[in-house]
C-alpha cells in the first residue's frame, strides 16, 4: 500500500537503531500504525517522508495482518513505546543520552524523572514541551545538550513532518517519532493492560478511555477494507 515497512524483530531493529548512532549517519524512526498508512495513499508528501526513514516500524496489529494478508508478512507489531524502552534499556548499558521533545509542559520532565529512576546510567539530556508557536530556541536546546537519541512526541502525522523537515538542523544521532509515549512514561497516561497488548487489543482500551478517537479509528476499518479489496483483485 506504498509504505515500506522494515521485516525486523524487536531485537533487531534496536540492533539496527544502535548501528545507526554510532555510525554517524542522521535518521529518524517512524512507528506507522494503519492511520498513517491510509494517510500515506493519499498524501504523497508524508508517504516520502516515512520511506525516507532509517527504520519503519509496524506499530498496530492492523498493519500486521494487513501485511500477511497481502502476502508481504512482517516479523512483528513493534509498538514504539516498546521499542524505546528497550532502546533505553541497550543505550543505559553503554551511558548514551536522550532527549524528550514533545506532549504538555511538564509531562517530558516528569517522563526524565521516571525514566532516570528506571535507568539510572541513561543520561536525560533535555526537556522540552510540544507547545510551542516558534521551534527555533527548542531546536537550540536540544542541539546544546548533544544528545544521542531525540524521542520527537508530537503526536502524528506532526512529529514526522517535523522530524524530516529539521533533520539537517539537528545535531543529533538518531531520531524517533513515538506519539503519546512521553504521557505514558510519565503515568499521565496508564498503558492498555497487559491482556489488551497480548491480543491486539491496545487500540479498542485507547477508544474506551478517549473515546474522541474513534473519529481517527474510522480509518482502520477503511484501511482493513482497502487491504481486502487488494487481496482479491490480485487474486483475480
Ligand atoms: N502534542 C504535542 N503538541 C501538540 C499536539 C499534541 O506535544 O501540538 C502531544 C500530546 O500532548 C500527546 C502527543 O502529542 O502527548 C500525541 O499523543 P497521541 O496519543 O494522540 O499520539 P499517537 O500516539 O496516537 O500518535
Amino acid at each position: 500500500m506504498g509504505v515500506k515497512f522494515d521485516a525486523l524483530t524487536m531485537q533487531q531493529a534496536v540492533s539496527q537503531a544502535c548501528e545507526i548512532m554510532d555510525s554517524g549517519e542522521k535518521a529518524y524512526v517512524v512507528t506507522p500504525n494503519p492511520e498513517i498508512v491510509w494517510l500515506c495513499r493519499k498524501d504523497e508528501s508524508l508517504r516520502e517522508i516515512v520511506n525516507a526513514a532509517g527504520l519503519v516500524l509496524p506499530d498496530g496489529i492492523g498493519v500486521i495482518l494487513g501485511a500477511s494478508v497481502l502476502g508481504t508478512p512482517l516479523c512483528e507489531r513493534i509498538a514504539g513505546i516498546d521499542f524505546a524502552e528497550v532502546l533505553f534499556a541497550e543505550m543505559a548499558m553503554v551511558g548514551k543520552s536522550v532527549y524528550l521533545f514533545g506532549a504538555k509542559p511538564g509531562i517530558a520532565e516528569e517522563a526524565g524523572r521516571r525514566l532516570g529512576e528506571k535507568y539510572p546510567s541513561l543520561i536525560i539530556a533535555g526537556t522540552s514541551d510540544g507547545y510551542f508557536d516558534d521551534d527555533t530556541p527548542i531546536i537550540e536546546s536540544i542541539n546544546a545538550a548533544k544528545a544521542d537519541l531525540l524521542l520527537v512526541c508530537l503526536g502524528s502525522p506532526r512529529q514526522e513532518r517535523w522530524m524530516a523537515e529539521n533533520l539537517d538542523k539537528l545535531d543529533v544521532k538518531l531520531m524517533a517519532g513515538l506519539g503519546g509515549s512521553l504521557d505514558v512514561f510519565a503515568g499521565a497516561v496508564k498503558r492498555a493492560p497487559v491482556f489488551f497488548q497480548r491480543f491486539g487489543l491496545e487500540w479498542l482500551y485507547r477508544l474506551i478511555k478517549q473515546p474522541r478517537r474513534i473519529v481517527r479509528m474510522i480509518k482502520l476499518p477503511l484501511f482493513m477494507f482497502c487491504v481486502i479489496w487488494r487481496r482479491v483483485r490480485g487474486k483475480r
